[in-house]
Formats: structure tokens, C-alpha cells, sequence
């Protein structure tokens, strides 16, 4: 559905009137294309406090160069913030340049894991997420913040090359920390998963086909999982990627079985996209409406997950990636059963990412995505579909290809250091902010 919102502000009238009268203000994101594979403009390293960070080298590495005239990209090692007196620095650093920063730039902010040992540190570091989060509300024009809590920079390569580029278009006001986990530089950075296999539930349209798109576009052999309905849309997505379609029901007793048989020479990113809405209020819900949404939702994704860690379907180094929502973060009303099943895919992602790392090496994350433009948003009514869109830091909906670029990120082999996360697709949204 075409925001038309977005496109007449765009306009010079559009512009001149819609400032008048104080209504949002979206900008054309700046998304990744292979034309234009990097941000428009400089890169502006910063320091705050004494940094013993060595993050020059992967800097170079991200294709930008360096330079301080509107910078495409602001990164602001504040890892040596170690007490609120060097919080001044931040200030002191930021403040001359955020207003120079590029229509649809990237400020990035490095934060280093809180010391449980030091308050002082600890106090510092998670001023820094406020901080970030704040920024990212007042930025505009396009542009976003993150905070990336990290100690080696080159161990969280993929995560800052990921968030300083057009990949990240509608990932804001985030606070991802990496550590642990074993990192693998791929041979091409163009197509990391050359050689791997990704299977994505749900991905003969919406979402899911965008996701698979993604991952085929970085190299991977692409299994279109659906449901027999939707058979020809999978046949149609997997012959267009040069994958295979696979049509079972998520929530069938056997699905794991099956998807392990399907692939006897493994998996290396399961990508849980498959997902379902039976709106209604708690007070008229009957409980079929509850159960089927929490079985496609959760309980599958569950059942599917132990049975291909426990036959070893899931190679070391693999990934798993499961689809949340804000709606499992911040509720929504008539979303009972959908923000249950959402919830839970948290509660599962942060319980299993510890032991799926020691026990198999797989890193288990999740996408919480916000106000996404596909068929199921499509279907709210005008006034609804228009407040979810706005009611973000982008002031605008996000895009299938902005939730298939932040898995793409988490399938790739040298984000073996981001374990347990669950990253926010949503364009800052106001929604359980
Ligand atoms: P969609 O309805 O367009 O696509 C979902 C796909 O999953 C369909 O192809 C459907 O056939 C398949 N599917 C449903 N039940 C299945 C089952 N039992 N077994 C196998 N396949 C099944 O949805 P979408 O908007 O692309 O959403 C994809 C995911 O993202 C879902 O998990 C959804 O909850 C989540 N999400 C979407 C939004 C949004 O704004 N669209 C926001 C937050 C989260």
C-alpha cells in the first residue's frame, strides 16, 4: 500500500504545508541497492573519555571514508566513559555535529558492557542507551541512532558495517550488545553465505519472500517453507531465487521431522517468519482464536527449534532468527493472543541463546518488527494504518526488505558475537519505546 503521505511531503507544497501546520515530517529513506551499496557521504570518528578501542582498521574496512564535512556516518567511541564527568564529553563531541549530519545518516555510539563491579561505570554506560535514544527521537530527516555495547571491534565488524549502511535504513534507537560467540570473516563481505543453507518459514509472500530474497542476494541455498495453500507463490519465490520450495504446516507434530529430512546435509540459519493475527478483545476471543495463533506463533517455533538442535540439523555456526513484534513488547489492544505468542518468542530467544552457543554453536536472536507496509497492515483501517505509520521517529511505515536486511545481519558468519538479542525493526517506534 503506497503511503501517500510520505510522497506529498516530499513535494515542495506538501512540504511547505505540512510544516505549517506541524505534522510529521518523513523523509525518503536511503535503502541498499547494488548501485548504491554504501551511505552518500564521510565517515566522523569520535572519542569520548580514553578508549583503548582499536577501531580504525574496521572503520577503513566499511567502504566509507573519512571526513567531517556532513558526514554520512558519526561514530562515537564512548567505550572509556568510565564516570558521569566524562559524560560531558559526549556533549562536547556530538553537539557541534549532529546538526550537519547527512539526510538519512547513521550516528553510532560504541558503549562498553556495564561493569557490575563499578556503579560509577555502570551509571556512565547506560546513560549512554537514554542518550541514544533520546537523539534518535530528535534527529529527522531520515537519519538514526544506535548504541552498540561492545569490547573488540572487530569481532562486532558485521554489526558496525550493518549499522553504517543503508541496510539499517529503519532500524533505530537500539542498543545491541555483542560479545562472546566465534566470528567468521567470510571470504566475499558481497555474499557471506556463499556455501550455507537458510531455510525461512512463512516465505511465499510478505516478509518471509523479502527475507529469502535477502539471504539468496548474500549467497545462501534458500528453502521457501508455506503451507500447501501457498504452494505455487513458494514454488514461484524458490524458482526465482534458484532455491527449493518445502510446503508443510509449521504447527503440524512432525514439522521438525520433516524440514530435518528435507535437508539431510543440515541448516545453517532458520529463520522462524511464519506468523498469524486473529484479532479480537480478550472479552470476545473464543479459544480457538487464541490457541491457533499461540500454536503458529510460539508453541511451532518451540517444537521446530528442539527437534532440529536435538538431531543436529543445525550445523555449528548456524543461526536461528525468530520473528517477535512490538506487539509482544508494548501490547496492543485486541492482540492478546498475538502479543502472548509475541512475548513468548522473546522469553524463548533470551533462555536459549546461552546454551544453543555453548551446546551447538548456533546463536538464537530475534526481529521485533514495528509498522511493516505488507498485506497484514494493509488490511487496518485508514485512521489506525495512518497512526501506526507516523507514530515512529521516521514517521513513516517500514519495508519487508528492512526486517530480511536485520536478519540478513543476524544470519551472517561474523555475527557469531551477537547472541540473545532481539533488535527492533520499527523505526523507533513510540510503541513500548
Ligand atoms: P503474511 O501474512 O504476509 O505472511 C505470513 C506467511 O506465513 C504466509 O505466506 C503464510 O501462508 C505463512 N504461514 C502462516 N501460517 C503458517 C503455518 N502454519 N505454516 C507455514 N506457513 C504459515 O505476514 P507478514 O506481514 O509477512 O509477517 C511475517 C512475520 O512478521 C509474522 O511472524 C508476523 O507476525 C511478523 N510481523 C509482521 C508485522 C507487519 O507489520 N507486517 C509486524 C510485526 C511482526
Amino acid at each position: 500500500m503506497a503511503d501517500r503521505y510520505l510522497s506529498f511531503t516530499g513535494t515542495t507544497p506538501g512540504r511547505f504545508l505540512t510544516r505549517r501546520l506541524g505534522l510529521p515530517q518523513p523523509a525518503e529513506l536511503v535503502r541498499w541497492s547494488q548501485a548504491r551499496p554504501l551511505l552518500s557521504g564521510p565517515l566522523l570518528h569520535l572519542t569520548a573519555g580514553a578508549s583503548t578501542l582499536e577501531l580504525g582498521p574496521v572503520l577503513a574496512r566499511t567502504g566509507l571514508t573519512a571526513g567531517d564535512r556532513e558526514p554520512a556516518a558519526v561514530v562515537l567511541d564512548a567505550t572509556g566513559v568510565r564516570d558521569v564527568d566524562a559524560l560531558a564529553e559526549v556533549h562536547a563531541a556530538l553537539h557541534p555535529v549532529v546538526r550537519s549530519v547527512a539526510p538519512s545518516g547513521r550516528v553510532l555510539v560504541l558503549g562498553a558492557p556495564l561493569d557490575p563491579a563499578d556503579h560509577h561505570q555502570s551509571a556512565a554506560q547506560q546513560a549512554l542507551e537514554g542518550f541514544t535514544r533520546s537523539l534518535g527521537k530528535e534527529a529527522g530527516r531520515g537519519r538514526t541512532v544506535n548504541l552498540v555495547r561492545l569490547t573488540d571491534a572487530t569481532a562486532a565488524e558485521s554489526t558496525l558495517r550493518f549499522l553504517l549502511s543503508p541496510k539499517s535504513a529503519y532500524v533505530s534507537g537500539q542498543v545491541i550488545e555483542t560479545g562472546g560467540g566465534e566470528v567468521t570473516a567470510p571470504a566475499d563481505w558481497d555474499r557471506p553465505l556463499a556455501g550455507r543453507t537458510a531455510l525461512v518459514t512463512g516465505a511465499a509472500r510478505g516478509i518471509g519472500e523479502a527475507v529469502a530474497g535477502t539471504l539468496a542476494r548474500d549467497g545462501a541455498r534458500v528453502v521457501v517453507l508455506d503451507v500447501t495453500a501457498a504452494e505455487a507463490d513458494a514454488r514461484r519465490v524458490a524458482e526465482r531465487l534458484g532455491g527449493t520450495a518445502l510446503t508443510l504446516d509449521v504447527t503440524a507434530a512432525d514439522a521438525g521431522e520433516r524440514i530435518a529430512a528435507a535437508l539431510p546435509d543440515g541448516l545453517d540459519v532458520l529463520v522462524h517468519n511464519a506468523g498469524v493475527t486473529r484479532d479480537r478483545r480478550l472479552v470476545n476471543m473464543p479459544a480457538e482464536r487464541w490457541s491457533s495463533v499461540l500454536d503458529v506463533n510460539l508453541a511451532s517455533v518451540l517444537r521446530t527449534t528442539d527437534a532440529l538442535l536435538a538431531k543436529g540439523t543445525l550445523r555449528p555456526g548456524g543461526r536461528i532468527v525468530a520473528t517477535a513484534s512490538i506487539a509482544g513488547l508494548a501490547g496492543n489492544a485486541g492482540q492478546t493472543n498475538y502479543g502472548a505468542s509475541k512475548a513468548g518468542v522473546v522469553g524463548l530467544v533470551r533462555s536459549l541463546a546461552p546454551r544453543a552457543l555453548a551446546g551447538h554453536g548456533v546463536t538464537v536472536n530475534a526481529v521485533a518488527p514495528g509498522f511493516i507496509e505488507t498485506r497484514m497492515t494493509a488490511a487496518i483501517p485508514l485512521f489506525v494504518r495512518e497512526a501506526g505509520r507516523r507514530m515512529n521517529s521516521l514517521a513513516q511505515g517500514g519495508r519487508p526488505i528492512d526486517v530480511a536486511e536485520t536478519i540478513a545481519w543476524l544470519a551472517h558468519p561474523a555475527s557469531g558475537t551477537v547472541n540473545g538479542q532481539v533488535v527492533r525493526v520499527c523505526g523507533q517506534s513510540l510503541l513500548g519505546a
